[in-house]
Order: structure tokens, then C-alpha cells, then sequence
């Protein structure tokens, strides 16, 4: 009878073994679920805040600078209005190929929020940034893109962007506010273009003298 008791536990930790793993696997499948986008599968609002919160880390510990882009699709309202909001949602699955397709490795991009999405560009200075933001720019404006059911072709996308360096004592927020500012200058000033922090300081200067 004691090799039937301890047949009996070693079943028991077997199934308990068992369930442990589909609970840990179910667990990590939450957690990927939590960070994700589930129309463009980027990082999503928390994730960005993860990634820009590892950045900051990683920057005070280091001193390795970095720099973030905000990017909005310019007149998505009217797209919408126009193509309808099925249209829009393979337009914001296509730009964020493009936007994923026109950075390195290291480097991650996010939808931050409706047709808004940050990236975070480690080891990267904002005169860098600026031009990795153009060049995204140009490859999105340019793109053809048509309706697959009709062939029929549709207005090029473009899309704003501004600029920001990480600096001492800056929060995440504090950092994408200045971004964000940038953004407003780019939308303010023509849209499709890029404006970086130090734009809009210089029109802030201008304007005080
Ligand atoms: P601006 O150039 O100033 O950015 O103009 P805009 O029209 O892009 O900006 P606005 O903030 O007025 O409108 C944003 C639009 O983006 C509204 C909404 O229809 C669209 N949008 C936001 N999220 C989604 C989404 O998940 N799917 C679709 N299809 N559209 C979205
Ligand atoms: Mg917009
Ligand atoms: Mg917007």
C-alpha cells in the first residue's frame, strides 16, 4: 500500500505539473495581449509607455541618448468619411508595416492612439531622428495604394510628424509633450512634414523678440 500512495501523489504532481504549465502559457499569453494593438498587432498605449519608460531607464543608468517620433495621419477624419472606417482600419494596418518596414531593429514603433503612433529610436540623436522621420515620411506619401475589390486607386496618405530628444530630468510625459508639440507645429505649418523640438523652440524665441 505505500507504492499505491506514492503512485497516487506521483499522478497528483503530474496533473498539478500539468496545469502550472497551461496557466503559465496562458498567463504569457495575457501579458503579450495587454501590450498589443490588436487591429495593427504594434505595441499599444501601455506598451509605448514600457518602452519609453525602459528607454528613460536605460538612458539615466548609461547616459545613451534617444529620441521619440509622434506621427498622426494627416485628414483621417475625412478618409473615413470618405472610404468608410473598414478602409481606414487597412489604411492604419498599412502605415504601420510602413512605419515598422522604415526603422532598424533596435528601434520600436507603437499606435499610440487612434491614427497616432510613437516611435522610440535608442542611440539616436534628434538631428538623426528628424531624418529617419523624413525618410518615413517620403516612403508613406509616395505609396500607390488602390481598393482591392475594385482596383480602383486611392489619395496618397500622408502623415505629420515631430521630434524630440530625451533630456535630464525629463518624464515620459515631459518627453512627448515636447514631441507632441513638434507634431502640432508640422499639422499647423502644411502637414505631410516634420518639425522637431528645436523648431518649435525657435519660433518660440522668435516670436518673444
Ligand atoms: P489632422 O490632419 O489634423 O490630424 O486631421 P484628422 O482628421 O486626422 O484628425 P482628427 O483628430 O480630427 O480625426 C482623427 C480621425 O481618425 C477620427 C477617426 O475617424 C479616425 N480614427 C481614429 N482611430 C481609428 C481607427 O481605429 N480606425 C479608423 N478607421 N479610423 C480611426
Ligand atoms: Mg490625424
Ligand atoms: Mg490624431
Amino acid at each position: 500500500s505505500m507504492s499505491s500512495v506514492s503512485q497516487d501523489l506521483q499522478v497528483q504532481l503530474e496533473e498539478t505539473t500539468k496545469r502550472v504549465r497551461t496557466l503559465e502559457q496562458r498567463l504569457e499569453a495575457a501579458e503579450w495581449n495587454a501590450v498589443r494593438d490588436d487591429l495593427t498587432g504594434l505595441k499599444n498605449r501601455r506598451g509605448a509607455e514600457d518602452a519609453l519608460l525602459d528607454a528613460i531607464t536605460e538612458y539615466e543608468e548609461s547616459g545613451e541618448s534617444f529620441s521619440v517620433i509622434l506621427c498622426d495621419i494627416d485628414h483621417f477624419k475625412k478618409f473615413n468619411d470618405t472610404y468608410g472606417h473598414l478602409i481606414g482600419d487597412a489604411v492604419l494596418r498599412v502605415t504601420a508595416v510602413a512605419l515598422t518596414d522604415g526603422i532598424k531593429g533596435q528601434d520600436t514603433a507603437c499606435r499610440w492612439g487612434g491614427e497616432e503612433f510613437l516611435l522610440v529610436l535608442p542611440n539616436t540623436s534628434c538631428t538623426n531622428a528628424r531624418h529617419v522621420a523624413d525618410g518615413l515620411r517620403r516612403r508613406i506619401s509616395i505609396r500607390k495604394l488602390k481598393l482591392a475589390e475594385t482596383d480602383s486607386p486611392l489619395p496618397p496618405i500622408t502623415m505629420s510628424f515631430g521630434v524630440a530628444e530625451i533630456r535630464k530630468d525629463d518624464t515620459t510625459e515631459s518627453l512627448v509633450e515636447r514631441a507632441d508639440k513638434a507634431l502640432y507645429m508640422a499639422k499647423d505649418t502644411g502637414r505631410n512634414r516634420v518639425c522637431a523640438e528645436s523648431d518649435v523652440e525657435l519660433e518660440a524665441s522668435r516670436a518673444a523678440s
